[in-house]
């Protein structure tokens, strides 16, 4: 039996890490910048967790966790999501008492879905939660900082960002009923998701992607006139600062996200430009969960973004700057018997120089061979050292994108030059 990965499990591989890493990079900086600090939790959880927080008649619950029991019996979960965990995590180590908490994590995430481009059983998140903040001030927040993540990437023109409000989850037991009262007089139009759904999770109907469902929906009760005041007024202070800061956004009042813990503002970043997986970030306010897995009540906002389509969206984009990519600056060829000798001379050039990166050949061969792999390292200079630079404490400089002539160089004067060359 030939030994495979996973379907939906996929390698990282050398070529495609750096601009993972650029991606992780930026995005760190950016929460860095509004204070935000990372958690790290388990990616192993008690399943019950993800039940109580995602609720058990989700899609992920009902069909897409990878759940197995532990040698002693106990129920466990691979996680699918990462809010669960951050909430279980802060309220283990008593994060939430008395205080608010601007976090972030990031790692992979697991559901059992049917892989296609942008959608993987194992895929990456950056998730960001706020704790302890009521106002719509904070869910601003939030969205100030993705939109300058955007902008900072450089797609800010391939992203749009769609809000809603929920209301309450009392607003949401009147709706869902008044919901089903009308779909259920018209069940036989109904496709065959929604007709179940129809029994489970009637509000995930409103984001079906069956046209004659959704034309159905054109004269079904409106969420929006069934939430309170106070989520009205917090709604409308969200979009006042969004207004204020000229963030475009659209009000859609189907948007209501796959999990049954929101409450209030829901919002998602989608961009057409990845085909049907086009939500590349997506969030919103869940007051009640903390309460729900056993915390004392602490409101909470927060959103998760799929690193995996925003690398798609990257390269698609090709607006990664090149230089990243670049993982070598210098070469060292090393000719004869004196190959000991030079990986000390790399190493010190290390301590002198930790800005340059520097590879040391290793294994021997003749120069030519050498000079070819420090041209197909993409190194800008190879150091060239041989019995007789060693003899006379010399190295030779080799220019390697350049039309300049070769030169001789005091081992002792190395440091000082490569700093100047790579620093200008
Ligand atoms: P979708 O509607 O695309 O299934 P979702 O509502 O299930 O998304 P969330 O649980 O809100 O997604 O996760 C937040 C983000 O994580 C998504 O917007 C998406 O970018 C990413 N994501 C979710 N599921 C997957 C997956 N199976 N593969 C890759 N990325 C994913
Ligand atoms: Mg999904």
């Amino acid at each position: 039996m030939k030994l495979q990965s996973i379907r939906g499990m996929n390698d990282l591989l050398p070529e495609q890490s750096a601009t993972w890493q650029y991606l992780e990079r930026t995005v760190a900086e950016v929460l860095g910048r509004y204070s935000y600090r990372e958690i790290r939790f388990p990616i192993l959880e008690q399943t019950e967790l993800f039940k109580r927080a995602v609720g058990e008649v989700t899609d992920i619950v009902e069909k897409e966790m990878y759940s197995f029991d532990d040698r002693n019996g106990d129920s466990l979960s691979l996680r699918p999501e990462g809010t669960a965990g951050c909430v279980r995590a802060c309220t283990e180590n008593g994060l939430l008492h008395n205080q608010t908490q601007r976090l972030w994590y990031s790692g992979p995430m697991f559901r059992h879905e049917r892989p296609q481009k942008g959608r993987l059983r194992q895929f990456h998140q950056i998730g960001v939660e706020a704790f302890g903040l009521n106002g719509p001030d904070i869910d601003a927040e939030l969205l100030l900082i993705t939109a300058r993540l955007w902008k900072v990437l450089k797609i800010d023109h391939e992203v749009t960002l769609q809000i809603n409000s929920l209301g309450t989850s009392a607003d949401r037991k009147t709706y869902r009923a008044a919901l089903v009262d009308y779909l259920v007089a018209q069940q036989d139009q109904l496709d065959e998701d929604s007709r179940r759904r129809l029994q489970t999770n009637p509000m995930r109907i409103l984001d079906s992607k069956n046209e004659h469902t959704q034309a159905l929906l054109n004269e079904a009760p409106k969420l929006a006139d069934f939430i309170d005041q106070e989520s009205r007024d917090h709604f409308e202070q969200l979009c006042a600062v969004l207004d204020g800061a000229n963030i475009a956004y659209e009000i859609n009042p189907r948007l209501v996200r796959g999990l049954d813990y929101y409450s209030k503002t829901v919002f998602e970043w989608v961009t057409t430009s990845l085909g049907a997986q086009g939500t590349v970030c997506a969030g919103g306010r869940y007051d009640g969960l903390v309460e729900q897995l056993g915390g004392k009540s602490c409101p909470g906002v927060g959103f998760a973004m799929g690193i995996e389509r925003l690398v798609l969206l990257l390269d698609e984009l090709a607006v990664v700057p090149d230089s990243i990519a670049q993982t070598v600056d210098l070469y060292i060829v090393a000719v004869g018997d004196i190959q000991q000798e030079a990986l000390v001379l790399a190493d010190q050039l290390r301590s002198q120089c930790p800005n340059i990166r520097i590879e040391s050949h290793c294994g021997g061969g003749s120069f030519k061979s050498q000079i070819k792999k420090a041209d197909k390292s993409g190194a800008a200079v190879a150091l060239i050292l041989g019995e007789d630079e060693m003899a006379s404490a010399t190295v030779g400089v080799k220019f390697l994108r350049e039309d300049k002539p070769q030169k001789t160089v005091d081992q002792q004067e190395l440091g000082n030059l490569l700093t100047t060359y790579f620093t200008d």
